[in-house]
C-alpha cells in the first residue's frame, strides 16, 4: 500500500519541465516521504496542512483557511479558521485511524483478518462483520465483475509467491505449477456473502481477501466526508497519493502533479481539479528485477503475473474509492480495454503511461491536462 503517486500544486508548467517537485510552494504530497515533514506544516499561512502515518503510507489533510494576513481582522479571521481546521483535521485523522483497524489484513483481529483465518481451515467459515465492512466487499465484488476481473480482492494467495530479494537471499517468483495452484483460489464469486446476517465466508479454504487497492480511496473519501460535516468547503485529503480535492486553493484551483513513472522524483503533467478525487496506481513504488522483468504489487488475478501493459495510471472519479479501485483495475487491463471500462463509468477520466512510454488519455482530461512526454523506460 505505497504509491506515493502525486503531489499537490505543482506551480505552472515551465517548472515542471526544468524539475520536479520540491520547494516550499509545492505541496509534496507525493514526494519523497523523508522530505515531508510530519505534523502541522506550512509556510503560507492561510494554508493548514497536517501530515500523519496510517495505513502503511502518509496521509495529509490540507485545508484552505478564510482570512487575510495582510489585515487586523483578516489575521483574526485566520486565526479562527486555524483553529476549526485543527479540529476538523483531528476528526478527519480519527476516522482513517478506525477504517484502518476494521480493513486491514495484517491485524489478525480486523474484519478482514477474521475473514482469512477463517479460511484457513477446511471447511471455511461463516464470519460476521460491520455493515461497513460487507458493504466494501460487496463494492468490490461488484466492481470486480465490472471490470472483468481485473480488479479482484481475492489476489491474495498470488501475492504470497512473489518475494523481493532479502539479506542475501534471490527473489522469489513462482513456477507454472505453483501459479496455476494459487489461480484455483482467486476469483470474486467465491466470497460468499450473507445478507440477512450480515456475514462472509470464502468458500475455498485458503482463500485470502485484500482491500489495499480499495480500502485507501475509502479512507480518503470519508475523511473528507469528516471535513465537509464540520463546514470546510476548500481541502485537499490525501491519503498517500490517493487525492479527493474540494473547493479551491484561496487564489487559484488546486493543482495536481502526476509523476512520470520512469522517473518518478519528477512530474510529467498537472491537473487542474476541483470537487473530485484523483488516484494514480503505478508500476515504480514497490517493485524488483528479476531476469529482466519487473515485479511489482500490481498483480493481474486472471494470469496471475505483475500487470505488464501500463506504468501509471491516474483516474479522476466523483470518488475516491471508485477512483482506487478503478486505477489498479485499468492498470491490470491496458490502455484498450481499460478506456473501455473507463468509459461505463459516468464521470471518470483517465490518464495513463504504457510500459512503451505513451500516454493516453480520455477526451474529459486532455482539455484540462499540461503535460510533457514522460521519460522513456529502460532498454
Ligand atoms: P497502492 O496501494 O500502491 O496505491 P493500488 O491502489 O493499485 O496501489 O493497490 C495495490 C495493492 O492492491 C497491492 O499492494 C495489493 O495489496 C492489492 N492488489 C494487487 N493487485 C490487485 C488486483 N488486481 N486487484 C485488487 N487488488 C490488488
Ligand atoms: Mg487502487
Amino acid at each position: 500500500m505505497l504509491a506515493l503517486g502525486l503531489v499537490v500544486a505543482v506551480p505552472g508548467c515551465k517548472r515542471l519541465r526544468q524539475r520536479g517537485p520540491a520547494s516550499d510552494e509545492t505541496l509534496p504530497a507525493g514526494a519523497d516521504p523523508a522530505a515531508r515533514r510530519l505534523g502541522p506544516a506550512s509556510a503560507d499561512p492561510r494554508i493548514y496542512s497536517e501530515t500523519r502515518t496510517y495505513m502503511g503510507t502518509l496521509f495529509r489533510v490540507v485545508i484552505a483557511l478564510r482570512g487575510d494576513p495582510k489585515t487586523k481582522a483578516g489575521r483574526q479571521s485566520l486565526a479562527e479558521s486555524r483553529r476549526r481546521a485543527v479540529d476538523a483535521a483531528r476528526g478527519a485523522f480519527a476516522e482513517v485511524v478506525r477504517l484502518e483497524a476494521l480493513f486491514s489484513s495484517y491485524q489478525e483481529s480486523s474484519a478482514i483478518g477474521r475473514i482469512n483465518a477463517a479460511a484457513t481451515r477446511k471447511p471455511t467459515r461463516w464470519v460476521k462483520v460491520d455493515q461497513e465492512v460487507f458493504n466494501l466487499i460487496l463494492r468490490s465484488k461488484k466492481l470486480s465483475h465490472r471490470m472483468k476481473g481485473a480488479f479482484d480482492i481475492t489476489f491474495g494467495p498470488l501475492a504470497r509467491l512473489y518475494r523481493p530479494p532479502a539479506r542475501g537471499k534471490a527473489a522469489r517468483v513462482p513456477t507454472a505449477a505453483k501459479l496455476r495452484a494459487a489461480l484455483r483460489l482467486v476469483g470474486s464469486k467465491n466470497i460468499l456473502l450473507d445478507y440477512d446476517r450480515v456475514a462472509v465466508r470464502l468458500a475455498r479454504p485458503s482463500m485470502r481477501i485484500g482491500l489495499g487497492a480499495i480500502a485507501k480511496g475509502y479512507a480518503v473519501d470519508a475523511a473528507a466526508a469528516v471535513l465537509k460535516s464540520m463546514g470546510h468547503t476548500a481541502f485537499i485529503v490525501d491519503g498517500g497519493g490517493d487525492l479527493y480535492v474540494m473547493g479551491r486553493h484561496p487564489d487559484r484551483r488546486w493543482r495536481v502533479g502526476i509523476k512520470d513513472p520512469y522517473k518518478p522524483s519528477t512530474y510529467f503533467a498537472t491537473l487542474p481539479v476541483q470537487g473530485m478525487a484523483v488516484v494514480t496506481s503505478g508500476n515504480y513504488e514497490r517493485y524488483f528485477m528479476h531476469e529482466g522483468v519487473r515485479y511489482h504489487h500490481i498483480l493481474d488475478p486472471r494470469t496471475g503475473r505483475p500487470a505488464d501493459k501500463l506504468a501509471s495510471v491516474t483516474v479522476t472519479a466523483p470518488k475516491a474509492t471508485l477512483a482506487d479501485a478503478l486505477a489498479t483495475g485499468i492498470f491490470v487491463l491496458g490502455p484498450v480495454d481499460g478506456i473501455e471500462v473507463a468509459k461505463s463509468f459516468p464521470g471518470v477520466q483517465v490518464l495513463a503511461v504504457t510500459t512503451a512510454g505513451k500516454v493516453i488519455m480520455t477526451p474529459g482530461i486532455a482539455k484540462v491536462v499540461k503535460y510533457r512526454a514522460p521519460t522513456p523506460p529502460p532498454k
